[in-house]
């Protein structure tokens, strides 16, 4: 057992677990959750392998240690039953249904390029890395492997609808007003020019649209999810704030499920502002 006095260090903990690398926690390997555990804030117990004096020792540690819980448990549970859903995908075969790259790993750990919101990602049956090294987090690896397991469906016709005609909406649609469209409005609110900017990193087109917005785009956060985004500034002359209104390709569901199309939402509102 490790020195109670120290703080625990990441060997600490590999020492501790079976060093199986079974792939339980939903991790590739025991050193991949022992990182999580110390960096992350991952609940020890997702480990079923530990001897109980260990465990019981590493969750007093960490108390002691301040560490807070950087992710809910859920997460990593949704993580593993998804990842759980992919096992037997062929990913040569879903790479051209979702837009991605397929990438043969060496020894069996095939790779899909997956393109969101303008950054790469390298994702695997076993794991999810930004390709250019870049943060990202958990709820990032759980929208990609949603996006993966829907295995894709019918392509995007070019028919736009709103969050409130897809079915299953009802619930979920103000999380998305308040996560997506609110957000990004008040963040441009009187900056067109620079909301037109950001969009632009995004590789948005800007068609002619029959719509009075000021700014009307579209964009796709996920290769075969476009989004159509539509920005009215604020009228101070007759009180109205700015709004934005993101319109769906009839599709979208055929490639993510309703939840995780409301994080995408908050995925884009969130880029869109660190674009500003
Ligand atoms: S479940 Fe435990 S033994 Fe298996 S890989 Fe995860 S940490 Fe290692």
């Amino acid at each position: 057992m490790a020195e109670k006095k120290r703080l625990l260090q990441i060997l600490d903990l590999v020492k501790m677990l079976p060093r199986s690398n079974c792939k339980e926690c939903g991790l590739p390997t025991c050193m991949a959750f022992a990182t999580h555990v110390l960096r992350e804030g991952a609940k020890p117990e997702l480990c079923p392998y530990w001897q109980p004096e260990d465990l019981a020792f590493v969750k007093e540690s960490l108390n002691a240690q301040g560490e807070d819980t950087a992710y809910p448990d859920h997460l990593f549970s949704a993580r593993k039953f998804v990842q759980g859903k992919i096992k037997d995908y062929d990913f040569s075969e879903v790479s051209e249904r979702i837009g991605a790259r397929f990438e043969p790993g060496a020894s069996g750990e095939d790779c899909l390029i997956i393109n969101l919101l303008e950054r790469l990602y390298c994702v695997s049956k076993a794991d999810v890395e930004a390709v250019d090294g870049a943060d990202h987090d958990l709820w990032d690896h759980v929208l990609l492997y949603n996006y993966v397991a829907e295995n894709g469906g019918r392509e995007p016709t070019g028919e736009w609808v709103p969050m409130e005609s897809l079915p299953g909406s009802l619930a979920k649609r103000k999380a998305f007003v308040r996560g997506c469209e609110d957000k990004i409005a008040a963040a441009y609110t009187g900056k067109p020019e620079e909301l037109r900017a950001a969009l632009e990193v995004l590789k948005a087109d800007f068609p002619e649209l029959e719509s009075n917005a000021e700014v009307a785009a579209v964009f796709h956060p996920l290769p075969k999810i476009p989004f159509q985004m539509l920005f009215w500034d604020a009228d101070p002359d007759d009180g109205f704030p700015a709004q934005i209104k993101v319109l769906f390709d009839e599709t979208v569901l055929d490639y993510l499920d309703i939840e995780s199309l409301v994080f995408l939402g908050e995925k884009c509102a969130e880029r869109l502002l660190e674009l500003q």
